[in-house]
């Protein structure tokens, strides 16, 4: 049937939804809910409604270029969709996991994977769509040369061209220069500069064609910063971000600053968005394409004045109602309904081939925007439900797939397919479903042998299966005699038939005190089956091993200890590792495994220390302080406050702990006085923001200095200083292997009552020599240190355990 948009058909549609709209809706199950609650969803779903419809409106791209979560501008992505319904994806090169964790303990590529789904977060916020270009965060880094270095500069390049000419955006922004700041930041944007250019140019990575054609970005802009105002003049943007989104009823400052605060690991975030509104953001245009329509006066976004050709623009002009944009109509559902099905019907943004030819990627963009748009106003969705949710190799899988209709018309289901662990499947339904509906329908689909795991995820990091394996349900739907398309894509971890989900300590540290006693392990196993499971737990290593069976209910999991007695001790077993593995009960290949690095400090402390400790974020004072055999309590800040500290000889307070207990500041008297009394007190590095002047006896005022190079030079001011001579004697060798960087936040100015211990600096830079501060105070002693002992110690540095049993050690014992 050849349906004909007409004001006659029109009125007659209406009529007929309207009678639809009216009936009583027996079908629909809405649980009991609060109306706050229902007004929250109803908000939501109007603001859904009122983007879909904002995108069909502007057919322009804007990537924005960073090098580190959070470094991404999420006001102005914020102000580009929502405001303008701009379509703006992010590129970071990296996951940021060389930096600090704010939030718990991860480390590394385990920072990794949980700073990618942060940014995931944001993004949602933003309404941005993010990509990662998978470089090694390698920690903070001075130069751009370095971290070329490291990454590769070709390589950095490469892949840069291939996301342009995939996502080809019109602008780009970045928020970093050539020349400033952090060494990775310097690279990505002096790496973009170059790739503007060479995704244009079919002589630059050819092998990519074959993927993806030439792109030419229309313009790229750079933050500008500093107090010169470039506004006005016609080579500069500015973006207010402080206007009330009148759908959302927040600005989009505040918007995105609950996009920003999704960074957890990177905080503390501001709570609010200053009284006096966010800052007025400024972008300079650095380069242009040779045929870009020149930057407007006054232009508000990077896209503004742009054209595309003739043809190309003639297709994408949006749907309007009586010539009035939809926006105006977000909340008249039905005439919105009423003009969509009939956009899609009249095949907008869906031209002739040859015209489809000059911009595909353009004319698919705004064609799934329509796909949306119409799924929005109609209700319609697709998903996979969530039960189940993982997948074992081998293993039928039983996923449940669901049809819902939350709108006001009936819909006709054509088809359902699901696409996923190598299948394509069609998934048989109901054939309609009348409003506040929803259909369901069990998807089996067996895991492939071959397929291989996805977990843990941070081993998948750099591998492009850090979020699991995709599964894509697709429904053709028809309302009205129209159809339309929605899909959803939901992702699934690959997990064996038994997971070794954590092995602590891990590296196991052993020191002349600990050697001789048996290695005690906490094995944790999760099982993946939907029946019972029977195997061995066994460890074993050089000259040792040990194992126990294990009983795993259908996805139970159980938590165990493993003592083992090693045959061989103390310093032969350096360098060496232990297996843990998950074995059938007639071994063949270990089901699950896992490698634990062994570690022999040769570090002492003075016998009969007593050492109180408040950890910030992570178990490695506990773990460094039990490998030592020290006698070691963990202190809360109300133990500081209220309970007797005589008996410790030395407190330690954890890198960042004034930050991570806030409270410890009102209690530092307390340590203060402890230190008076005769006891030594060492405080790891803190932030500028985090540490004042007067928490320490006398001022030590932090500096933002860091020593990122992790084997600078290091020399000793102070050779005879107890601190490098004892117990243990320390050597250039107690610097070497170490990881990330030497220290943080050196401290600036002193007291002239501290002694600096060593001094230390990246290559080619004035020496700093506040990484060890220690000066007498009453009977005791106060060690401030800037130095990343907790780096060193979580991996297994010997050298980082020696000096640390020096700090402990250090100051006379009470009852001397
Ligand atoms: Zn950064």
């Amino acid at each position: 049937m050849v349906f004909r948009h007409s004001k006659r058909c029109y009125i007659a549609l209406l009529l007929c939804l309207l009678i639809l709209y009216q009936q009583p809706r027996a079908q629909v199950q809405t649980p009991p809910a609060d109306t706050s609650a229902t007004e929250k969803a109803d908000n939501a779903d109007k603001a859904a409604l009122y983007q879909a419809v904002l995108d069909l409106t502007n057919p322009w791209t804007v990537m924005c270029v960073a090098a580190h979560p959070d470094d991404e501008d999420g006001s102005t992505l914020t102000v580009l969709r929502r405001k303008y319904g701009i379509h703006t994806v992010s590129l970071f090169s990296t996951f940021g996991e060389g930096g600090q964790n704010a939030v718990g303990p991860e480390l590394y590529e385990e920072l990794g994977v949980i700073r990618a789904r942060e940014t995931i977060a944001a993004s949602q916020v933003q309404g941005s769509e993010p990509h990662f270009l998978g470089f090694r965060d390698f920690g903070f880094s001075k130069s751009a040369e370095e971290t070329f270095r490291a990454w590769g500069e070709k390589e950095l390049l490469r892949r840069m061209v291939l996301q342009i000419r995939t996502l080809r955006p019109d602008a780009i922004i970045t928020n970093h220069d050539t020349t400033s700041g952090h060494g990775h930041h310097q690279a990505t944007g002096r790496m973009i500069l170059q790739a503007f250019d060479a995704a244009a140019d079919p002589k630059q990575f050819p092998e990519q064609l074959s993927q993806v054609g030439t792109w030419q970005v229309q313009r790229l802009f750079v933050r500008s910063r500093g107090g010169e105002t470039s506004t006005g003049t016609p080579q500069a943007i500015s973006i207010d971000p402080n206007e009330t989104d009148p759908i959302r009823g927040t600005t989009f400052a505040q918007q995105a600053l609950s996009g920003l605060q999704k960074h957890a690991t990177q905080g503390p975030w501001p709570k609010t968005v200053p009284p006096s509104g966010a800052r007025v953001i400024r972008y300079s245009l650095v380069k242009q394409a040779t045929s870009a329509a020149p930057l407007p006066e006054n232009a508000k976004t990077p896209v503004d004045g742009l054209r595309l050709p003739e043809q190309v623009a003639a297709k994408l002009v949006a749907p309007t109602i009586d010539d009035k944009p939809l926006t105006q109509f977000f909340d008249r559902r039905l005439e919105l309904l009423v003009s969509l099905l009939s956009a899609r019907r009249r095949g907008v943004f869906t031209p002739p081939k040859e015209i489809f030819d000059l911009d595909p990627q353009r004319f698919t963009l705004m064609a799934s925007r329509l796909n949306k748009a119409v799924a929005a106003v109609t209700g319609a969705a697709v998903y996979l439900s969530s039960a189940g949710s993982e997948l074992v190799p081998g293993e039928e899988a039983k996923l449940e797939a669901i049809v819902a209709n939350a709108g006001i018309a009936e819909i006709q289901i054509k088809q359902v397919t699901f696409r996923g662990l190598g299948s394509e499947l069609k998934v048989e339904t109901a054939d309609k479903m009348p409003p506040g509906t929803e259909v369901s329908a069990d998807v089996k689909v067996t895991t492939p042998k071959t397929y291989g795991l996805t977990v843990p995820s941070s081993e998948h990091l750099y591998d492009g299966r850090l979020f699991g394996e995709p599964l894509n349900l697709e429904a053709e739907l028809m309302v009205e005699g129209t159809t339309f398309v929605v899909e959803n894509e939901t992702r699934r971890d690959i997990v064996p038939q038994v997971e070794i989900v954590d092995v602590r300590p891990s590296p196991y540290v052993t020191t002349p005190a600990t050697s001789q006693k048996p290695l005690d392990f906490q094995v944790r196993v999760q099982s993946h089956v939907k029946t019972d499971f029977r195997g061995l737990l066994r460890v074993s290593g050089p000259s040792l091993e040990t194992g126990h069976d294990i009983n795993l209910s259908p996805k139970g999991a159980e938590t165990s200890n493993l003592v083992v007695r090693p045959l061989s001790l103390a310093g032969q077993i350096q360098g060496s590792s232990l297996a843990v593995t998950v074995d059938l009960p007639v071994p063949k290949e270990p089901v699950a495994k896992r490698t634990v690095p062994l570690v022999y400090a040769d570090a002492v402390v003075v016998s009969g220390r007593k050492v109180g400790y408040i950890p910030s974020y992570d178990a490695t004072l506990e773990r460094s302080l039990a490998a030592l055999g020290v006698d070691a309590k963990k202190l809360s800040v109300d133990d500081i406050a209220k309970s007797d500290l005589t008996p410790y000889h030395t407190i330690i307070i954890d890198n960042r702990g004034y930050e991570a207990h806030p409270e410890l500041v009102a209690a530092n008297s307390r340590l203060l006085k402890f230190v008076e009394d005769g006891g030594t007190l060492v405080v790891f590095y803190h932030r500028l923001n985090e540490f004042k002047s007067q928490y320490a006896p006398y001022p030590i005022t932090l500096g933002n200095e860091r020593v990122t190079e992790e084997d600078a030079p290091v020399t000793f001011l102070q050779p005879r200083h107890p601190l490098l001579n004892f117990p243990n004697k320390i050597t250039q060798k107690d610097f070497a292997d170490w990881v990330q960087e030497r220290g943080l936040y050196f401290p600036k100015e002193w007291d002239p009552r501290y002694t600096a211990i060593l001094a230390t600096s990246d290559r080619g830079e004035p020496a700093l020599k506040g990484g060890i501060l220690v000066a007498p105070y009453g009977k005791g002693n106060y060690i401030y240190t800037s130095l990343v002992w907790y780096r060193q110690l979580r991996d297994g540095n010997p050298g980082g355990y020696r000096f640390f049993a020096n700090l402990i050690s250090y100051g006379r014992r009470k009852e001397d």
